[in-house]
């Protein structure tokens, strides 16, 4: 069997290498990788492949840094050329990103099977570029791959099970990574303080709108008095900082790979964030976070109250921490499956 595999963000990257991991155990299972190039910084790329043992990529496509239009458009036409020589199986997405887009079209143009990971998850915000991504993808998936039980819920309620698809609850790849990476986690080389928050903030909402970004740069700035704030900045959040001369009065890092991440989640006190995966990455090592958006695909979070939105309004985020910082909670519940979500999405696609 052959898996023509698609990446192009960190957070697919992250995904990609529990699921390799377990394929590797499978001799007559080729996976091939396409790298579009979307994330293309050392620190955002190559480290992942580094860590985490993802074999290089067979085809790197170097597109990234373009308009959303711009980017599908030519990873498609990249990724067609590809398919019709490799003739693969299966092709494999993840998430929510243009490359996921961009794979899941050129697969359903070709009559190529499709398997979606991460599959079903909604933030009923059609602004979210993510969002529109997530959606098409879904309804030309054969095989989808959902993290919870929320994901396949509004599968159901967008009338999938009439498709012609099958949906699987595998529980969230993530979390395998987690697990697995944890005795690995490293200290990153910097000062660390006790009790210190961590903070990323990369989503479109907060960075294209500077009021946004300015607003939750004061709240920031505000909880800096109080405690260190660890904030590996994101590059786009660092280009629109730098191009609006917006005040941080604490020192941010660069972005960390995932093994330093994963020790900064698992020592610190609370997390700030607008990412998708860090959210829930915060759950798994029993920390509370503050979701610096007005919604969440990851609704059971803040259901269990593990989690708030505060959106982007620095009062709001400040009370937000204020109130999260001495929550407690009982983390025990398996909201996102035990660890076995890649084993389930491999055994999956050798049954279909
Ligand atoms: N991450 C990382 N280094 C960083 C910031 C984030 O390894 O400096 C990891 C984080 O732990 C999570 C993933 O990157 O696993 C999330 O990616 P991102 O926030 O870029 O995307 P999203 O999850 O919002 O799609």
């Amino acid at each position: 069997m052959k898996l023509l595999t698609i990446l192009g963000a960190r957070p697919q990257f992250i995904k990609a290498g529990s699921v390799s991991r377990e394929i590797a155990k499978y001799p007559h299972i080729k996976e091939l990788i396409v790298h579009t190039g979307q994330h293309y910084d050392a620190n955002m790329s190559d480290i992942f492949f580094e860590e985490m043992n993802i074999s290089k990529p067979d085809y790197y496509l170097g597109i990234g840094g373009k308009s959303h239009g711009a980017m599908t458009g030519q990873m498609m036409e990249k990724i067609e050329e590809i398919a019709i020589i490799e003739k693969p199986d299966w092709i494999v997405v993840y998430g929510d990103t243009d490359s996921t887009l961009a794979g899941a079209i050129t697969a359903s143009k070709l009559h190529i099977k499709l398997a979606h990971i991460e599959a079903g998850l909604r933030s009923f915000n059609m602004q979210m570029p993510e969002e529109i991504n997530r959606i098409l993808t879904d309804r030309v998936s054969n095989l989808l791959f959902c993290p919870t039980k929320t994901a396949i819920t509004n599968l159901r309620n967008e009338g999938f099970g009439e498709f012609n698809c099958s949906i699987i609850k595998s529980g969230d790849v993530m979390l395998d990574g987690a697990l697995y990476y944890r005795n690995l986690a490293k200290k990153p080389l910097i000062a660390i303080e006790n009790e210190f928050i961590l903070c990323t903030v990369h989503r479109a909402e907060n960075t294209d709108n500077i009021d946004h970004l300015i607003s939750i740069i004061d709240a920031l700035n505000e909880i800096a008095q109080e405690r260190q704030i660890i904030f590996p900045l994101h590059p786009r959040t660092k280009k629109v900082i730098e191009e609006h001369g917006i005040e941080l009065r604490f020192t941010p890092v660069e972005p960390v790979g995932y093994l330093e991440m994963v020790w900064l989640i698992d020592h610190c006190s609370l997390v700030l964030t607008d990412s998708g995966g860090l959210q829930k990455e915060a759950f798994f090592f029993q920390k509370h976070c503050v979701t610096l958006r007005d919604e969440t695909e990851w609704v059971e979070l803040v259901e269990g109250g593990f989690n708030t939105l505060s959106g982007s309004n620095s009062e709001n985020i400040v009370r937000a921490y204020r109130e999260m910082k001495h929550r407690i909670s009982d983390f025990s519940c398996k909201l996102y499956g035990d660890g076995r979500a890649s084993r389930i999405i491999v055994e999956s696609l050798i049954a279909q």
